[in-house]
């Protein structure tokens, strides 16, 4: 029988993760499939269950029911409770279903390799308080990171998520509005300055002055579709190093399909097999 993982999302647009997942599975010879579900809010309660079942190796899990699988799951592992997000579910032997966050480690990957040094003692700037920007400063706390100073938009958005996080780590953090003097001080200090916001996807708009950026920083952007977002594009321009998400990206589903598979270092099959689609100027974002 072939096994399954599917991801529960709406809408479901792109199929980044398909592809790395079934090269993954092709390459290390297991009968499994990775498959696109999306549905409405009410039919996620039975598509969780439905993955109790034999046949099922997990569920990957994306907006907007990051939050919502967690309240479903039999267990939520304590980074992904802390972080009020699960991205992936893997099924126990004996049915009941585990919920992850691999966002977070798959963040410290990209960001570690953008950055060519670890996160220990970095000063951060995070733009967003969104889900990801949830994963990314837990992951920079936990990492040592010496400061993390969180803008957003929404200012009482930023708030919050600074008073969720607080004691976590021995680094400082705080919060201020994008447009905030506060915000553009701690840009002038960073070492890794990042958009975890939708801004350069679906939004336009601009979230960090890379002016103000001293020269040694890097910029780290999650989004990856396109593949040059104008935040990375205005960081190179101004020479300073710059990534897009991509490197999160596949980081984040080689830790799952490992969870899920009991098969490590899968990155490199799956970065091949998604590079045409990351290269495609006419993906969807
Ligand atoms: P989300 O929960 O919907 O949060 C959206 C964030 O964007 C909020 O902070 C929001 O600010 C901000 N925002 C939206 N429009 C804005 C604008 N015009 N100006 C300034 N800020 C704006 O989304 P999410 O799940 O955190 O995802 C954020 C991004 O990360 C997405 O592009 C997603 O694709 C990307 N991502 C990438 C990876 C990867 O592996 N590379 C993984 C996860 C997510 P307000 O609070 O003011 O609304």
């Amino acid at each position: 029988m072939t096994d399954r993982v599917a991801l529960l999302g709406k809408p479901l647009r792109r199929r980044h993760s398909v592809v790395m997942h079934n090269a993954a599975f092709a390459a290390a010879g297991i009968d499994a499939r990775y498959e696109l579900l999306e549905l409405d809010a009410d039919k996620v309660d039975a598509a969780v269950a439905a993955a109790r079942g034999p046949g099922w190796l997990g569920l990957g899990v994306t907006a907007p029911y990051k939050r919502l699988v967690a309240g479903l799951v039999d267990d939520v592992e304590p980074d992904a409770e802390t972080i009020g997000a699960v991205n992936n579910v893997v099924r126990r032997h004996d049915g009941t279903l585990v919920g992850f966050n691999s966002d977070a480690p798959g963040f410290r990957a990209g960001a570690e390799l953008a950055m060519g040094r670890d996160l220990a003692g970095a000063i951060v700037v995070v733009a967003g308080a969104g889900g990801a920007a949830h994963a990314v400063v837990h992951a920079c706390l936990t990492a040592g990171a010496r400061t993390v100073t969180v803008g957003n938009r929404t200012p009482a958005a930023a708030a919050a998520l600074t008073a969720r996080f607080a004691g976590i780590g021995t680094g400082s953090l705080s919060s201020a509005a994008l447009d905030d003097d506060r915000f553009r001080r701690a840009l002038a200090a960073a070492d890794l300055a990042v958009n975890a916001t939708t801004v350069g996807m679906v939004d336009a708009g601009a979230t960090i002055p890379v002016e103000a950026l001293p020269p040694e920083a890097t910029v780290f952007d999650l989004v990856f579709v396109p593949a040059e977002t104008p935040l990375v594009a205005a960081a190179r321009a101004r020479g300073l190093r710059a990534a897009n998400g991509s490197e999160m990206l596949i980081s984040q589903a080689a830790i799952a399909f490992e969870r899920w598979t009991g098969i490590g270092g899968m990155a490199g099959v799956m970065r091949r097999a998604v590079a045409p689609l990351l290269a495609d100027p006419t993906a969807r974002a």
